[in-house]
Parts: C-alpha cells; structure tokens; sequence
C-alpha cells in the first residue's frame, strides 16, 4: 500500500494596522503594559458599536489580489458564538459565508535535497477578515490566569489553503513565502515566534491509486486531523512528519480515521495530543453581525486599484534576467526584502561610481564581473560581518552608495581583498565613507615602488632558509615569502604584484 500525505493550512496573520479591527484603540498592545490599550468596544462592553477599520479592508484587499483572489462584490461580517474567558463578548466578529476574498493561487519553487528544483502550485480557498481574542497568562502552577486584552480585537486575516501541499517540506516552504509576501506587502511583520502568524494543519492521508485513475480520485479526500499549536516553521514540520507517521500505523492496521479530529501540538514530547472529535465539535451558530453593513468591496473609492508592490517571486526573476543573478543568489537576496532593496541600489549606484572614477580597473566591469562583485561582498563578505556583530542591515548606518563606493574601489584595484574587509567592517560600525576610512587608516594599495621594493629586500634579507629553498627549486618557499611580504605590508599589496616583484628581486639577487 502506498499512501500520499494530503495537506492544508489554515493560517491566521496579525495585520500591522494604526488601530484596531473595529474600534480606535493603538495596535501596538503587545509593547505597552498589560491592559492599557482597551476600551468599551474591544472590552465587549454591552451597548457599544463597532466600526470597521478601513485600512485593516485596505490590506486584506491588497493580500488578496496578491495571491491571486477574486476580491468578492458582496461581503459581509458574522457573529461567531462561543464562550472562553479571553473573548468578553461571548462571540468573535469573523467572516463566515461570504469573505472578502476567493480562490487564488501561490507558486513555490522547492528545493530537493539533492539541489533539484520543482514548481508547486498551491490554491488558495479564501481569505477572510477577523478580530483577535484577548490572551492569557497562566501562572506556572497553574492556580491562576490572567487576562490581557490588549490583544483583544487587533485585526486579523486569515488565510485557508486547498489540501494541496504534498509534504512537510512543501508545507514549510508555502508558509516561509507567505511571510515573504505579507512583509514585501507590508501588512504584519509575518514574525511567527511573535504570534503575528499562526498556522493550523490540516492533514489525511490517502492510497496512491496507479493509472488511470478514476475521474474526482485527485479530489476524494478521508477524514482530516487538524493539527493546532504549530508556533514555528519547524514545528509544522515536525508536526506534520509525526502525524504521517502515525496515521500510516492507523492505515497498516486498518483502523484509518473515519472521523475529523483536532489535536494539538506538544513541542516538547515531539507529538500530538487528541483534543476533540467532530462529534465533539463546537457548534458555532454563526448570524450575521446586526451593526455592521454588508460591504460592497468594488464600490469602495480607491480600495481595488492601490498598486500592488511587486513580489518576492517576481522579484526573484527580475533579479535574474536583469542583473544576471544565479538563482540560488537571487533567492538568498530576496528572502529578505531589505537586502533586495539594499542590493538594487547598490547595482545602480556601482556604474556610476566605476565610470566617475579616476583610476581604471584591470579589465572592464562587464555585467558577469559586476555581478560577481556584488554578490561575492554582499552575500558573503557583508553577511558575515553582520551576522559576526548580530545584526541586520537595519543595524548600520552603512548606505547603499559607501558600499557601492567601496566596491569600485574593490574593482579599481585601489584596495585590496583584505584592507577591503577591514574598510568594511569599519563601515559597518560607523557608516563612514570608504574613502575616508581608506585614508585616515592608510588602507590604499601600496604599489609605489621605493615602498614596496624596501620591503620586499627586508624580507628577502631576513629569510635565509627560505631563500635557499627557493634557490634549491622549493615552490613552498616562495608561497612562504610572498606571505611573509603581505604580512609586512599589513595586507595592502596585490599578491600577484608581490609575487611578480619578490620573484624578479630573488632572480637578481
Ligand atoms: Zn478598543
């Protein structure tokens, strides 16, 4: 028996609004003090009325179109009913029959293990808007629990996937990329150990039937569990590998679930837990909410036709046939929109200072070198000296153009590999300017003659030992010489210069 794993999400993304989903209270609660950005309305005070947030419609029209969704004529908000301590008003205002937004697409590269690359296409069911619930804090011994509604009403999108994704990995990398396209939105921050996106996973398995295959086989699907309490993209994974796992003991036996089912996720077990069967399930008695209207999204002036910015997966492309990056380049500069933007900058900035500089480079900056340069500093060199201080690019006051400035000087040959790093570096921590730092610190290349001839007779006159190798044919001692010469010069000749020179002064000598 060969069995599929057959998977859907059901995520829920915290919308970085001014104020709240239905009131004018900050959205900003998770930084101020427990309780302090409450009022009647987000406090379900009886009496009060609630009024929609124009902008939290703004963004969940604008996630809609770009994953692809039909922004519905008619919309409409529904009263959810049930009873928790962290919802005063014994319902949630939610979105039930008629969403803001259907159907939809995203597409996602995966990456095999072996460096193969497929296309997978997941649906999107629909999109909808909500209000969050208050959040509680349990006391350690669990003798008390506390109720902080700041959280209370903050705005809400959530997202629910077709059962489209195949696998735990695929699972991952369709929830990474919508956080990707919720930041190059800039609707929530997406942080998922900040709560600002949960996920829940739904999950069945099915036998993999040989061809042909009936007509609807693709669409029969058994009994799902839905997995809760996924707080990190490792945990879906986990989650998800773990219920495959289990459901396929269940499918050799023959004891396949034959009801839906929720279960949550024990982090620190690595499993599970059964929580509640269909028969169990919460009848929520949804009506739709009497003070609010009924929405007609197209007719609202200027909602449908904001410009939509352009997204992760478009940018990975054009970063490819533009600039000639390699896709796995591509890839690394826009999975984070700040290093994309920073990147494009800098490729502009760079023709200008190459062709405004005074000193000639070696060869001519042709788009393969510019985008070795860039790519080699940026992804490597700059991503190392930001991660060595634990900091992002929103760290250093480094600007696009000093990096920019700092690689023509890298291509000019007016510095070497080495005081480039060190020039670097001092960028990072001062946002000083390249040439500036390079003189003050004396960085330059040196290649004046008298300079590096004096230097190289030093080193040839305090090597004995190595000097007669190198005279009995031992290649090793001229590499030795060469970096006895670099060190002296504190890394600022061109090594190649130096082997030239060093080999000419041991000839003659
Ligand atoms: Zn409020």
């Amino acid at each position: 028996m060969r069995l599929e794993p057959v998977i859907g999400l059901e995520i829920h993304v915290q919308l970085k609004t001014a104020s709240k989903m239905f009131c004018g209270c900050s959205n900003r609660g998770e930084f101020e003090p427990p309780n302090t950005t409450v009022c009647p309305v987000c406090l379900g005070h009886p009496g009060t009325l609630p009024v929609i947030n124009g902008q939290a419609l703004a963004f969940g029209v604008l996630i809609g179109r770009a994953l692809g969704c039909r922004i519905a004529d008619r919309s409409k908000f529904d009263r959810k009913n049930y009873f928790y301590p962290d919802l005063p008003k014994g319902y949630q205002i939610s979105q039930f029959d008629l969403p803001i937004a259907l159907g939809g697409k995203v597409n996602l590269e995966i990456t095999g293990k072996g460096g193969e690359t497929r296309q997978v296409t997941t649906r999107i069911n629909r999109l909808h808007l909500e209000e969050d619930a208050a959040k509680l804090h349990h006391a350690a011994d669990r003798s008390s629990s506390l109720v902080d509604f700041n959280r209370s009403g903050t705005p809400l999108a959530e997202i629910v996937t077709e059962p489209d994704l195949r696998s735990p990995a695929e699972a991952k990398a369709f929830l990474q990329e919508l956080r990707l396209i919720m930041r190059y939105l800039g609707v929530s921050d997406a942080d998922m150990e900040k709560g600002h996106l949960r996920c829940d996973a739904n999950i069945s398995l099915r036998e993999i039937v040989d061809e042909p295959r009936e007509e609807g086989w693709a669409q029969q699907l058994n009994p799902k569990t839905e997995i809760k309490n996924l707080n990190t993209f490792r945990a879906v994974e986990r989650a998800l590998e773990y219920e495959i796992k289990r459901q396929t003991g269940l499918w050799l036996d023959s004891k396949m679930p034959t009801v839906q089912s929720t279960r949550g996720w024990d982090e620190t077990r690595g499993l599970t837990v059964e929580q509640r069967t269909k028969e169990e399930a919460f009848d929520y008695r949804y009506f739709p909410e009497p003070d609010l209207p009924p929405l007609n999204l197209h007719d609202i002036e200027g909602l449908l036709d904001r410009p939509l910015p352009e997204l992760p997966d478009e940018r990975r492309r054009r970063f490819m046939r533009e600039y000639g990056f390699t896709p796995a380049d591509a890839r690394t500069l826009c999975d984070a929109k700040e290093m994309s933007e920073f990147a494009e900058r800098v490729m502009s900035e760079l023709d200008e200072w190459i062709s405004s500089s005074k000193a000639d480079g070696p060869e001519p900056l042709t788009p393969e070198r510019r985008v070795r340069l860039v790519s080699g500093w940026l992804l490597t060199k700059l991503r190392g000296v930001l991660s060595e201080r634990k900091i992002g690019l929103d760290g250093t006051e480094m600007t696009p153009e000093n990096f920019a400035e700092l690689l023509s000087l890298i291509h000019t040959g007016q510095v070497t590999g080495p005081s480039a790093l060190t020039l670097l570096e001092e960028m990072v921590d001062t946002g000083a300017d390249p040439s500036i730092i390079m003189k003050e610190k004396n960085l330059g290349r040196l290649d004046d003659d008298d300079g590096l001839r004096a230097i190289i007779a030093n080193v040839i006159a305090a090597n004995d030992k190595a000097v007669n190798d190198w005279r009995q044919g031992k290649e090793n001692a001229l590499q030795f010489l060469i970096g006895q010469t670099m060190k002296a010069t504190k890394g600022k000749a061109d090594p190649e210069d130096v082997r030239i020179r060093l080999t000419e002064a041991l000839d003659n000598g």
